[in-house]
């Protein structure tokens, strides 16, 4: 069951969580899942060369989905028409590989969504570390993307997001159990039936319906 969709560390127990790895450091362990992309910080020279290693690392059975990928204004190094690039062939890279984005996305919303509606990408994709509230994520879902929130999340929008929507990630913050207490407690629910509901929507978005492939 895996109830962590977006992490960087390798989770006490294998099959939990969405493992994020960069091409360069893809090791998969056995029984994990990954996530592999190349992340707007980690624009380089040589990011050619980071995607050609990408595009044969998405076949792998273990990754299940491709990123994260995305725009940052705020903290990416490479100039914003670069970081647009490089998202638009992850893009492609998803649709020809069947398996979900997971995006990484500061202070660029507006472009996320034309970047979803002109490339037409029909895979869902995922925004991590989601801080917004619920007309935002109305907006973002309209377009086919979804949103995880985790360690820090607005309140309103866990009390208001439908259960069909929630997805919970630990990313580099604390472990997913505290994140879970915290989201549990403001949406009043009980703990066990969350883990299910999030492993649910992870699986729809996955599209491993009802359980995986392999
Ligand atoms: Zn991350």
């Amino acid at each position: 069951m895996i109830y962590d969709i977006h992490t960087h560390h390798h989770p006490e127990e294998a099959g939990t969580a969405i493992v994020q790895l960069t091409p360069n450091d893809f090791a998969p362990r056995p029984g994990h899942y990954y996530s592999v992309g190349l992340h707007p910080w980690d624009i380089t020279g040589n990011w050619e060369v980071q995607l050609g290693k990408l595009a044969v690392m998405a076949l792998h059975p273990q990754v299940v989905m491709i990123g994260e990928t995305g725009i940052d204004k705020k903290n990416g190094s490479a100039s914003i028409a670069l970081q647009t690039e490089v998202l638009h062939e992850q893009v492609r890279l998803s649709e020809l590989v069947h398996k979900p984005l997971i995006i990484h996305c500061v202070k660029a919303i507006d472009e996320l969504l034309a970047i979803r509606k002109e490339t037409k990408a029909t895979l869902p994709w995922v925004l991590h570390g989601f801080r917004g509230g619920t007309k935002q994520y109305e907006q973002l879902k309209r377009a086919g993307i979804y949103v995880s929130v985790g360690e820090h999340y607005n309140e309103e929008f866990v009390k208001e997001v439908p259960l069909t929507d929630i997805l919970l990630e630990s990313d580099e913050s604390y472990g997913i159990d505290t994140i879970y207490e915290l989201v549990n407690n403001d949406m009043a629910m009980d703990e066990t039936d969350l883990r299910q509901r999030v492993w649910l929507n992870i699986r729809h978005i996955l599209g491993w319906e009802p359980t995986p492939p392999f």
